[in-house]
């Protein structure tokens, strides 16, 4: 969906509307989308600026990084952006240091199906977890501990313990 720069009106737009992306466009391997990403997307223009802001929702299907297994990952997120003409990317390194970072708009066109794909792609964990308290996969039996399945006894001390029972053991 291309906006054209020119012809924002003076009251901005507003944009609700489901966007389709292909999982492969996405950051996270292993995801699958559930469902469409929704975006409530407001474009106004001041000056030479283009504010975006919104909210975007969807549903995937994540692997979790420590047992393995499927779940869930919600998206419900806000974004605020500025993007500013090519012409003042030159001025990039100077706008910088206000500690903000600026986006840029080419040909005078904003392509916002661009613009939701990245703000999705930034809601993602670095490394994805069913629960931040996920036990993993038994190293000996390869069960997911988080069912409870699992009878193995793990030897999962604490390696500055171990090099304490080594120094006592040593003393001996
Ligand atoms: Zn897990
Ligand atoms: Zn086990």
């Amino acid at each position: 969906m291309i906006i054209d720069i020119d012809r924002i009106p003076a009251e901005g737009l507003q944009i609700s509307k489901n966007f389709e992306f292909f999982s492969t466009e996405l950051v996270e391997e292993n995801a699958v989308f559930m469902e469409p990403v929704h975006a409530r997307v407001t474009v106004k223009k001041l000056g030479d600026e283009i504010f975006i802001t919104g909210t975007l929702t969807t549903l995937l299907s994540f692997v979790c990084s420590r047992c393995l297994s499927p779940y869930e990952f919600k998206v419900d997120s806000e974004f605020d952006l500025v993007y500013l003409p090519e012409e003042l990317e030159i001025t990039k390194d100077q706008l910088e240091e206000d500690d903000i970072s600026h986006l840029f708009f080419y040909s005078n066109k904003l392509d916002l199906k661009e613009v939701i794909l990245e703000q999705l792609n930034l809601t993602f964990p670095l490394r994805p977890l069913c629960s931040s308290d996920c036990r993993g996969i038994c190293p000996i039996c390869g069960k997911i501990i988080n069912e409870g399945h699992c009878s193995c006894v793990t030897d999962d001390a604490d390696p500055r313990l171990e090099q304490f029972k080594n120094f006592l053991r040593d003393k001996r």
